[in-house]
């Protein structure tokens, strides 16, 4: 088994964390911004000097193009996004993206050439932070958003899409869409399970699936002084009690099933008023379709068996689904003989965030690596992967492309 050089790949890692860094560690360098721009001039030139050539598609994904033997095969295409939360950290995302170049550079090392070509793909706008949705780039290559659709959405300032595409000079004319071997993602977990496991690989089987709810309880408001309690409709009260029964209810789906109110909005809201109207979100997850059917269905009966019982009106809307995404066996398969080759502890593991991989995986087969992050912790300034994890991901990631890529089959 080849391993790659460690300590090339952590020092471009804190090189790129050079542009645009924040105050606390971190960096902020926002989809398609001068500091964006200034992140892929780096990466595109560190391309160029490993020998590969780099072109642009209509929505500015970014792709370094390493030739194979075979003129005939496709690509086989590892990579991740460069741009980042405004204080975001050093490793979501350009860890992906920079492993994929170490793993060419260090074929490039022992004169190693692929039957099949490789290539580093970055993708535009997966935070979502300055354009909303998330994951734009990869959404729009793959056709799960239409192009003219991904040029108008626009930011906080009115700017669209594509005019960020002209200003940063990244307006490509490269196709959408074309056919990929296979796509691989290495990626920081986001999470605490691997580092609590004290396992520094996570052979990650698919995404999960996602429910989100938009509920609307209606009671009467009145006044908190002359209402007797039984006289009462509160509205408050009875989500208390749903949201309580939502808590048990992911116990019920344990340990893969979870649910989380992250938004609740009291109308008019009056210390001295009886809550007439209480608006609240319920988003849950589990990494079987089947699962979250049942938590969807059974979420739904507890809530309207208890607006029953305390006489209140009852709303319940799906706001967005998503289903779980398997991962292509064939190529978990190619991630778990490379960790298992190397030696290295690991772990089946699904992904709990959203990811490019989650788009490409409806376009060719699919999967990622994850390493462990300090404390779990993401999308925050103090980031942090570890030296010997950021290695070891990196070393299964060059392995099982490597594999991919001489296998002329697929
Ligand atoms: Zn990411």
């Amino acid at each position: 088994m080849l391993k790659i050089n460690a300590h090339r790949l952590w020092d471009s890692l804190m090189e790129m964390a050079k542009v645009a860094p924040t105050e606390k560690g971190g960096n902020c360098r926002l989809a398609l911004s001068m500091e964006d721009r200034a992140g892929r001039e780096l990466f595109a030139g560190w391309c160029r000097e490993a020998g590969m050539s780099v072109k642009v598609d209509r929505i500015g994904n970014l792709f370094a193009c390493r030739p194979g033997l075979d003129p005939e095969a496709l690509p086989v295409v590892m990579g991740s996004h460069l741009d980042t939360q405004p204080k975001g950290g050093r490793f979501d995302g350009i860890y992906g993206v920079l492993a994929g170049l170490e793993v060419v550079r260090r074929l490039n090392d022992d004169d190693i050439q692929t039957q099949k070509p490789l290539e580093i793909a970055v993708w535009t706008n997966e935070e979502g932070a300055r354009f909303t949705p998330a994951m734009l780039g990869s959404a729009v290559f793959t056709g799960n958003l239409e192009l003219a659709a991904g040029l108008a959405c626009s930011d906080a300032s009115g700017v669209s899409v594509a005019q960020a595409l002209e200003r940063s000079g990244y307006a490509g004319s490269e196709p959408l869409g074309r056919p990929f071997d296979a796509y691989f993602e290495a990626h920081i977990e986001q999470g605490p399970i691997l580092e609590d496991n004290g396992v520094p690989v996570g052979v990650v089987t698919g995404g999960q699936a996602i429910c989100w709810l938009d509920v609307q309880v209606d009671g009467i408001p009145a006044h908190a002084g002359t209402t007797p309690m039984p006289l009462r409709k509160d509205a408050l009260f009875g989500v208390a009690q749903m949201i309580a029964a939502l808590e048990q209810l992911a116990d019920d789906f344990a340990p893969k099933g979870l649910v989380t109110v992250g938004q609740l909005d009291i109308a008019r809201s009056s210390r001295n008023t009886i809550p007439g109207k209480v608006n609240f979100t319920v988003d849950l997850r589990h990494h079987l379709d089947t699962q979250i059917d049942a938590m969807e269905r059974t979420a739904r009966e507890v809530l309207v068996s208890i607006a029953e019982q305390r006489g209140l009106n009852l709303t319940v809307s799906r706001h967005w689904f998503s289903p779980a995404t398997p991962f292509d066996p064939a190529c978990i398969q190619a991630v778990r003989t490379a960790v298992e080759g190397l030696g290295y502890d690991h772990q089946d593991i699904v992904s709990g965030a959203g990811h490019d991989a989650i788009h490409l995986a409806r376009h060719c087969p699919t999967t990622m690596v994850f390493i462990p992050c300090v404390g779990g912790l993401s999308h925050n300034e103090a980031e942090m992967a570890l030296p010997d994890d950021v290695a070891k991901g990196a070393d299964v990631l060059l392995n099982a492309v490597w594999a991919r890529a001489e296998h002329i089959a697929g």
